[in-house]
């Protein structure tokens, strides 16, 4: 018997499995990929997860420290910052790079595999695959977006989600990244065009619904610009959790990563908080499996640890995350207009609050700006509680905009693997 199965070799199992197997745990990691790390993303890592993870730079496509937000007026409004803060990577060499690092500290990996049943009994949780049970003293489920295996665990789901749909497109003079807003193009969202090599991009965009026909005219429309030249391959839609679970443990389990809805809202960007979260529940493993302790009430030490690091960014960015979906384009249009030419724009870029993965800081000082927040308040008073508050604790959400979660179809995000 096994004393940690994993379940996914996402950035979350695999550094779950790197962390463990390091500390001497016999880990086996199964997926029913053969291709770790191909997953649908775009590969941006923030600067702080690329210091903490690094790659070999020969994977890294580029370094970012600007990009070009398009209002819905047409607006177009750059943000330089003075040094890098994210990096475009290839992501399959980099999810892999974790998983070649814990099979030399001696995990397992079962590749190919679908998790098909899970089963927690006294002394041991079953898993069973399309190709044999296998038993482990414990479980970290790392199955990502849309897995069934949550539910049989009683579990649940995170209760709100996005759509994204990306493809590789061949493009012209585009060597930095554009972001698009407005109704038309993604409701609520954005869309967004990621220079990798040179000539080639990432196209795509978040939306609630109609993801397919939101790209295509995404497409189109960059297409008749002369920015989009060619799409390399056929789209691809998948989830992203825009909450947490409730409870990401049970009896001798502990869910990390997209399954458990540890996101940022605000972006739908996941790798880095993955990462951190399973080095949360490394650590709260490593102390319950040294103790033999493995009930839930031991393992409910993991879900106070990374809320503690992570759920005031998750509220904040969801309350801010729902605030924006609820703006029209003459209000983005004119917010977008004014940071610019009140050279707020160029203030928050130089701001010690600008980060790629931590935006709480910068929400409050957009929602604290007297002409920027005076806008929004306008629109949502809900933001004036967040702009005098600096505890997220309490937030509630208008029921207008509740409504809009129960427009959304799992049938979009098509079959989860
Ligand atoms: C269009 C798009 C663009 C994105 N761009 C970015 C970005 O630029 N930066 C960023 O930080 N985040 C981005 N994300 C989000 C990011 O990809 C995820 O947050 C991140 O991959 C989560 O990691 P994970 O390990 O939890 O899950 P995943 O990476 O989804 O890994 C889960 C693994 O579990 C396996 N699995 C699932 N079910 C089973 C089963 N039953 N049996 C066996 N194996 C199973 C899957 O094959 C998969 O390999 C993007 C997401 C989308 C949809």
């Amino acid at each position: 018997m096994q004393d940690v199965i994993v379940v996914g070799a996402g950035p979350a199992g695999n550094n779950a499995a790197l962390s463990l197997a390091s500390k001497g745990y016999g880990v086996t990691v199964i997926d029913s990929r053969e291709n770790i790390g191909d997953k649908l993303c775009t590969g941006l890592v923030g600067e702080e997860c690329f210091r903490r993870h690094p790659i070999d730079p020969a994977l890294v496509y580029r370094e970012i420290n600007a990009a070009s937000v398009i209002a819905p007026s047409g607006e177009v409004v750059r943000f330089e910052t003075p040094l890098p803060v994210a990096r475009v990577v290839n992501r399959v060499a980099y999810v892999s790079s974790f998983a070649d690092r814990a099979r030399e500290a001696g995990a397992e990996y079962l590749l190919g595999r679908r998790v098909v049943d899970l089963e927690q009994h006294k002394d041991w949780i079953s898993v069973t695959t399309d190709d044999g049970s296998i038993k482990a003293r414990t479980l970290v489920l790392a199955a990502g977006f849309g897995s069934q295996l949550n539910r049989q665990l009683g579990l649940g789901e995170p209760s709100d989600y996005v759509v994204g749909i990306q493809a590789l497109v061949r493009t012209e003079n585009i060597d930095e990244i554009e972001v698009y807003l407005g109704r038309d193009i993604a409701p609520g969202f954005f869309a967004w065009l990621v220079p990798t090599e040179p000539g080639i991009a990432l196209a795509g965009l978040l939306v609630r619904k109609n993801a397919p026909e939101k790209f295509v005219s995404f497409i189109s429309a960059r297409e008749a610009e002369g920015k989009i030249t060619e799409t390399v391959n056929k789209p691809v839609c998948w989830g992203i959790p825009l909450r947490p679970l409730r409870k990401t443990y049970t009896d001798r389990v502990l869910v990390v990563g997209d399954a458990a809805g540890q996101v940022k809202p605000t972006t739908g960007g996941g790798i880095f908080y993955s990462l951190l979260a399973s080095e949360v529940a490394s650590g709260a493993l490593h102390q319950a499996l040294s103790e033999d302790k493995l009930s839930a009430n031991h393992l409910g030490v993991y879900q106070k640890e990374w809320k503690n690091l992570l759920s005031t960014e998750l509220e904040v960015g969801y309350s801010a995350r729902r605030m924006f979906e609820y703006l029209g384009d003459s209000h983005i249009s004119s917010l977008i207009h004014q940071a610019s030419n009140n050279g707020f724009i160029a203030e928050l870029a130089d701001s010690p609050e600008v980060s790629f993965d931590w935006h709480s800081s910068m929400i409050g000082k957009i929602a604290g700006h007297p002409t920027l927040g005076g806008v929004l308040r306008l629109v949502n008073p809900l933001l004036a509680r967040m702009a005098k508050s600096p505890e997220p604790a309490g937030m509630f959400f208008p029921d207008q905009l509740v409504a809009v979660e129960s427009e959304v179809t799992m049938a979009e995000t098509g079959t989860p693997v």
